[in-house]
């Protein structure tokens, strides 16, 4: 008998199901803010990436508009045919300016300027570095750009430089890849080490700003300016998606680097540029992170809020000077269950769970929109659970 060829798709899924690792989507309704209806129900939302609260900002909706009304709703083509927009430049050179380079390239997603860059720049005769923690995009990145790759233990400088002096010799190129700000345990990498490390070692230092940029430093830079390391020789990721709004990634760097990477990222070049829309309203947001810095300002305070309301819980909740916070959980089953009762009393945090995570938990994100008295609600419910 003819086996079907698609039947272990069931099989695997059933495995999924078994090990509670199984997801699917829920539908939001309306504008993304602190407060969410989801399923006709409204909730507290702990769980957007939106930290700024400018997803929803009118400002950055009427830019889409205006730039949809001039230019269309498609981009039509890659950057390098017909995809190209004045509008595309402007956003770039605006992100060069608030990450204090040369120059800057936007991609149509963070996980493509990941994914594109890593693997132009580095290849077979080549090494990379990664800390174990570090997102999937640059995980992918790393895999396809058939480098050789070895994991250093999360933060650990030490076990990394252990690494570089045994293997850094045997390859051409080599490449350090982090996260700055852990986008699911809310914690910094050591960046100034890592930065001496790759001038010692002679190696590239690809930094991931997702989560930072628009929330870390003075003028919501973020890491590189937070730690004062503006200036130096480093590749900065990060998205248009997080702190900023909208949706596509960017890479800061030397006018020579981005150069490079207009004529050799796969991701750039064989794919449609960033909407108007999405452009339009990226190029707002960077305007509000310069102009208010208040947002970022009241951000802060209610990180500092939540601390201080957790008070002795901190440990327990998982202390953060971040606006990430992680409610660490025994097992995956246990944090669908913790994540099902928050969600009962009103509190929308979700369950991180294997494989994005080695220790399930609860993700709680805080948003400068958030009203000191929900960030109440959110501990007197956390506080009912053990
Ligand atoms: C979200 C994220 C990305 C990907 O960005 P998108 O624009 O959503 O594709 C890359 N790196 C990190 C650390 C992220 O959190």
């Amino acid at each position: 008998m003819k086996k079907d060829a698609y039947s272990w798709m069931g099989r695997s899924l059933d495995t999924i199901h078994r090990a509670n690792w199984y997801r699917s989507v829920k539908a939001i309704a309306g504008r993304p803010g602190p407060i969410i209806t989801i399923n006709g129900r409204k909730m507290l939302n702990f769980a957007s990436n939106d930290y700024l609260g400018l997803a929803g900002d009118d400002r950055l909706v009427e830019a889409a508009v205006a730039a949809t009304r001039e230019l269309g709703t498609g981009s039509t083509g890659s950057r390098l045919l017909t995809g190209h927009r004045e509008l595309h430049r402007q956003l770039e050179l605006a992100i060069a300016d608030l990450k204090g380079t040369e120059d800057a390239i936007a991609f149509s997603s963070g996980y493509l300027a990941n994914i594109g860059t890593i693997s132009a720049i580095v290849g077979g005769r080549d090494l990379i570095l990664s800390d174990e923690y570090n997102h999937s995009s640059l995980k992918m990145g790393a895999k396809l750009s058939s480098a050789a790759v070895l994991d250093y233990r999360h933060g650990d400088i030490d076990h990394l430089k252990t690494l570089l002096d045994g293997h850094r010799s045997r390859y051409r190129r080599a490449l350090i890849l982090t996260d700055t700000l852990f986008s699911m345990d809310g914690d910094l990498c050591p960046l100034p080490r890592l930065a001496a490390l790759a001038v010692a070692f002679e190696c590239m230092l690809l930094v991931d700003e997702a989560h930072a940029t628009g929330v870390f430093g003075e003028t919501g830079a973020g890491c590189v300016e937070y730690f004062g390391l503006t200036g130096t020789p480093l590749l900065q990721m990060g998205t248009l998606s997080k702190a900023l709004g909208s949706l596509g990634g960017y890479v800061a760097a030397s006018a020579e680097a981005i150069d490079f990477l207009r004529n050799r990222a796969p991701s750039w070049i064989y794919t449609t540029g960033l909407t108007p829309a999405d452009t339009a309203a990226a190029l707002a947001a960077i305007n509000i992170v310069r102009e208010e810095p208040e947002r970022r300002a009241k951000l802060w305070e209610n990180v500092a809020f939540l601390k201080e309301l957790l008070g002795d819980r901190a440990e327990q909740i998982g202390d953060s000077d971040s606006p990430i916070f992680c409610y660490f959980v025994q097992d995956a089953a246990t944090a669908l269950q913790v994540g099902n009762k928050l969600q009962e009393r009103g509190i929308f945090a979700p369950a991180i769970r294997p494989p994005t995570v080695n220790t399930s938990r609860i993700r709680i994100s805080l948003m400068a929109t958030h009203q000191l008295d929900q960030i109440r609600q959110l501990v007197e419910v956390l506080k009912t659970l053990r």
